[in-house]
């Protein structure tokens, strides 16, 4: 007898919705597709009248391929933007670039082999302009390889004139407001860059300095102390013993007077000890106490000049090291600065630029480096008979970032803005501010607290110039009306005018000053710190473009505490009165799988262009949803190869989803939710939820959970619905209430899973979105969130424990699958021997066990004990006895003719 096939009669699963991702190919593509539609536009113009959100793009330096760090910074804000998008929020991505300082200087002269000195100061900086552009069009390409959308086609640049002329309007409103000044100050200076540093250029190394202990001898002691008495310091930089003008003590810190030999010295007393041991004194006899307050107004020889100097109060002083006795030169340190304008000492600094020692420091040392300096002041300070002692002494020492060689303070003629005037402003908007993390508030508030000055001058060439003049008497000209008048120009022309221009033609028409009678001016040559022209975008990018102030957020790696969310919050405060963001996001350092920094010798870096280029952006823009990016996070090939595979999971899913609601439509063929069976309620409650859930994750910015509750989703309704709605979904008449119900759930499910992943996977959702049928939108991203429904949850009560149970039943099937009573689990027959309690949770549920458990035939039995022992079950797994129906695989009591039992007959009458 021929035997029939029934396999056309079966409702399997439809889509060309491919299996595999391919997505190193076909993101270019969904790309271009994304530029036919203009879906960046259309999003924009399908939410223009809703409410602004202002992501403010911190600017990234335009110089070199986009790293990891880059990638991660820029796909967090396109997960925002996208998610704000499609939640009740305009939400425009205008993306910034960083373009002047120093690396590009160099750039210029390494990589293109520009001989600066053979150019005019403008020719040069037009090539750095043009280097920058250069460098702008490729992380540009890179970052919407990642996917992210924008405005990338009109970014703010910080070398573009309106930008230049924003930014100078920040410093004149700066002037305006006296903020502004300038003075002689000892700052990071960093001799191997012959330039003055901000602290962001800062980075700490450990070196080794010589530690000396030195005698200061006493002239007055205002008779209280006896003839022959020295003052004992101690330092690591010798070489700044030249510019030594006091010596500081702590008013109420309590010093002994020692006789060691036949000298007195004056030491701390809680020093004493460890003192004693380190200079080897045998048996010193302490003469008299003595505080502090009573050493003030003393003086002493400086020990290699014919200087008298005072002994002063400082609150910086402390007994923990040294001596208790500070030796101070107010042009080489902060402290020393600060405790010298209050005793009017001078900013005394006898090294230059290059950091040689000047020839006021006196022959023997002019012309020495300060290295070098500081082995012959320790020999002079040795012939003299006033060093003590000299060890090696290991500590961490402030370097440059960029050349990483140790840096000096070095009191220089600078540009300040005064941080003190607004400290307190500053510190109450803090408190203003959204922080992710928490701690974020008090990271930026113990920096603004101990932030001086900002020293916002540098000595450079490729950057905006302070719009400051010179008289003929050297008088330094700062009046908002010039500067206004100069912000013109630059907002005509760019501020290249500055070094092509004459002074004359810089200054308003006819300006006159009492201190030039010959009408001649010099132009100020120092530019500003580049942290001020990023620091000011909230005016370049934002207000000065139409956009709101302050932003709703600012995201950047955690190093912008010291950075641009700090000059920001300065030059906003200081403009506007209040924080320029409010909320800030700061994100942690890419390590590498063993946390370890990424270095190119180290052979660990993971490339994130490459990346995208292979496996795809999606499965990079998973790793970045994946990781609690609040902390340093690690990266490795391997860790990507376990987010691939998470995306495998998902994608499968989709598949299957699609798959089956080819022949549904959400309008017409929808079940009521009261219609629903429990399981479809149950699944559709947990859909619910997630929607819940993940919704809230991303007003927090969590997009690890969003990842973790999206794939645990996944990994739940494939391994339990999804496996046994087949039966119904391939077998049943195409309909009927079951499958349509299932289908329902399934639409639903699908629907809010694109949506939901939609931030994260933007191509994947945007290329299976395509394959919906009766689709509302020409792309996933027009759509709105789902949005959380008002179900009845009661639906839910016992499933957990039903759940449970199900849990013994697979295993009691695995068990009699490895025993080979059974094969598919469709052979089998199943007998339950429940507890009472889990008899009357079966009946209060009344499912389709047998379908749901994908076995033939499942019997409940209130007597005896089966030989899998569960929880609250016991279980028995035989054979199912009958006929294996053609059509459905299913065994049943009987078949017909055909083969095929009697729900396929029905169906396929
Ligand atoms: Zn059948």
């Amino acid at each position: 007898m021929e035997k029939k096939s029934y396999k056309e009669t079966l409702l399997m699963p439809q889509t060309d919705f491919p299996m595999r991702g391919n997505l190193g190919n076909k993101e270019p593509e969904i790309h271009q597709a994304w530029k036919d539609l203009s879906l960046y536009e259309l999003v924009m113009e399908k939410n223009k009248t809703k409410k602004h959100y202002i992501l403010h793009d911190g600017p990234p330096y335009a110089n070199g391929s986009i790293h990891a760090g880059h990638a991660l910074n820029k796909i967090l804000k396109d997960f925002v933007i996208r998610y704000k998008n499609m939640s009740g929020f305009c939400a425009p991505y205008v993306p910034g670039w960083d373009t002047h300082g120093l690396p590009i200087e160099n750039a210029l002269s390494k990589s293109k082999k520009v001989n600066r000195k053979e150019l005019e100061l403008s020719d040069f900086r037009e090539l750095c302009k043009a280097y920058a552009l250069e460098q702008i069009d490729i992380q540009r390409e890179q970052f919407k390889r990642l996917g992210v959308l924008g405005e990338w086609d009109n970014p703010y640049i910080t070398l573009e004139a309106k930008y230049e002329a924003s930014q100078v309007r920040v410093f004149k409103e700066m002037v305006e407001k006296g903020l502004i000044y300038k003075g002689l100050k000892p700052v990071y200076w960093s001799p191997s860059s012959e330039t003055a540093l901000a602290e962001a250029e800062i980075e700490y190394h450990d070196i080794v300095s010589p530690s000396i202990y030195v005698a200061m001898p006493a002239v007055d002691t205002m008779n209280k102390l006896p003839k022959n008495t020295s003052f004992l310091i101690w330092t690591t930089t010798p070489w700044t013993i030249p510019a030594n003008l006091a010596i500081t003590v702590g008013s109420d810190i309590e010093y002994v007077l020692v006789k060691h030999k036949n000298c007195h010295y004056v030491v701390g007393k809680s020093l004493l000890a460890k003192l004693t041991d380190l200079l080897g004194w045998s048996n010193p006899v302490e003469v008299q106490n003595i505080f502090g307050w009573e050493l003030e107004g003393m003086t002493y020889k400086h020990p290699l000049y014919e200087r008298i100097s005072p002994i002063i109060i400082g609150d910086h002083v402390t007994v923990e090291d040294g001596t208790g006795l500070v030796h101070t030169a107010p042009g080489h340190g902060e402290d020393d600065f600060v405790v010298g304008q209050k005793y009017g000492l001078d900013v005394y600094c006898p090294v230059d630029s290059k950091g040689l020692m000047m020839e006021e420091a006196g022959e023997r040392f002019a012309g020495l480096y300060v290295d070098d300096c500081n082995e012959e002041v320790v020999k002079a300070l040795f012939e003299g008979g006033y060093l003590l002692a000299k060890f090696d002494f290991t500590h961490s020492y402030p370097h440059d970032w960029r050349t990483q060689k140790p840096v000096i303070f070095r009191a220089t003629s600078q540009w300040f803005a005064s941080i003190e005037a607004i400290k307190d402003d500053i510190l109450k908007e803090i408190q203003t501010v959204k922080w992710y993390p928490a701690w974020g508030d008090v990271r930026l508030s113990n920096m603004i607290k101990d932030r001086g000055s900002w020293c916002i001058s540098r000595q450079r060439t490729w950057g905006v110039p302070i719009p400051a003049f010179y008289t003929e008497k050297d008088t330094a000209i700062l009046d908002p009306n010039v500067i206004e008048y100069v912000a013109n120009i630059f907002e005509k022309e760019g501020s290249n005018a500055w070094f092509i221009k004459e002074a004359n033609e810089l200054l308003p028409p006819g300006y006159t000053h009492p201190d030039s009678p010959n009408g001649i001016f010099r132009k100020e040559t120092d530019i500003m710190d580049v942290w001020f022209d990023s620091g000011t975008s909230h005016h370049g990018a934002m207000k000065d473009i139409g956009y709101n102030y302050p932003a709703d957020l600012y995201i950047e790696g955690s190093d912008q505490y010291r950075g641009w969310f700090n000059s920001s919050l300065i030059t906003g405060v200081a403009t506007e009165g209040k924080s320029p963001y409010k909320t800030l996001v700061s994100h942690g350092f890419i390590l590498d799988g063993e946390g370890k920094k990424m270095s190119k010798s180290m052979g660990n870096v993971v490339d994130p262009n490459k990346i995208a280029n292979t496996l795809g952006a999606d499965i990079f823009r998973l790793w970045v949803a994946s990781v609690d990016y609040q902390a340093d996070v690690r990266l490795s090939d391997s860790l990507i190869k376990q987010v691939s595979e998470s995306y495998r999971k998902i994608r499968n899913t989709i598949k299957f989803l699609l798959g089956n609601i080819f022949d549904y439509n959400d309008k017409t063929d929808k079940v009521a939710f009261e219609k629903l069976g429990k399981i479809d309620k149950y699944v559709l409650l947990k859909n619910n939820e997630l929607i819940k859930e993940v919704l809230q994750a991303y007003d927090e910015f969590e997009f690890d959970v969003v990842y973790r509750k999206i794939t645990n989703f996944v990994t739940f309704i494939s391994s339990f619905y999804l496996d046994f709605a087949k039966d119904v979904l391939y077998i049943e008449k195409a309909d009927s209430l079951n499958r349509r119900s299932i289908q329902t759930v399934i639409y639903k499910i699908l629907d809010s899973l694109l949506k939901l992943l939609s931030p994260i996977l933007p191509h994947t959702t945007s290329e299976a979105y395509n394959y919906m049928p009766n689709k509302e939108a020409k792309d996933i991203y027009l759509l709105d969130m789902p949005e959380v429904e008002d179900l009845d949850n009661s639906v839910e009560d016992g499933f957990d424990e039903f759940m449970d149970l199900r849990e013994d039943v697979l295993k009691a099937l695995e068990n009699a699958r490895n025993e080979k009573i059974i094969g598919k689990s469709l052979n089998a027959k199943v007998i339950l021997y429940p507890k009472p309690r889990i008899e009357n949770l079966l009946e209060k549920l009344d499912l389709n066990l047998a379908q749901v458990f994908i076995v033939s035939e499942l019997e409940i039995s209130k007597e005896g004990f089966g030989a899998y022992k569960g929880q609250d079950v016991t279980i028995d797994v035989v054979k199912a006895e009958g006929h294996t129906c053609e059509r459905c695989w299913q065994v049943v009591k009987e078949v017909n003719e055909d083969g095929i039992c009697e729900r396929c007959e029905n169906v396929i009458i």
